[in-house]
């Protein structure tokens, strides 16, 4: 059923706390964490805890929260220091654009120059 946990998923292991990882905000629905391999001086992913596998289909399945990660992506760059800056929040999805953990996930990257357009 869409948004329950699943097994196989890496993310879904995050929010059991099966796999450790440092959690900078958590609310009832979303989590957010730094990433394992930084792209930037902040890069944290905040994901939602009920598992959609990218940005799309969590915005068709569950309206509410995917504007609760978009709320959460902004919350972090703030409390990061990074909304004054400037920062972005990116989905890759599908492996052809990087995608390679299949649980949506918004990358707040900051901290850097971010060339545009993106590579
Ligand atoms: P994607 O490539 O799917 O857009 O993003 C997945 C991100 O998850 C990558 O930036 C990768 O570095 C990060 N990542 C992969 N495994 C782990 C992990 O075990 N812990 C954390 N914190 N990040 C991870
Ligand atoms: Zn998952």
């Amino acid at each position: 059923m869409a948004g329950e946990p699943q097994a196989d998923c890496l993310f879904c292991k995050i929010v059991a706390r099966e796999v450790p990882a440092t959690v900078v905000r958590e609310t009832e629905t979303t989590l957010a964490f730094r990433d394992i391999n930084p792209q930037a001086p902040t890069h944290v992913l905040v994901i939602p805890k009920a598992h959609y596998p990218d940005a799309a289909s969590l915005a068709a399945g569950a309206p509410e929260l995917a504007a609760d990660v978009l709320r959460e992506a902004g919350a972090v760059a703030v409390e990061e220091k990074t909304a004054g800056s400037g920062y972005r929040v990116v989905f890759n999805t599908g492996s052809g654009a990087g995608q390679t953990v299949f649980h949506a996930h918004a990358h707040v990257l900051a901290g850097r120059g971010l060339e545009w357009p993106p590579g």
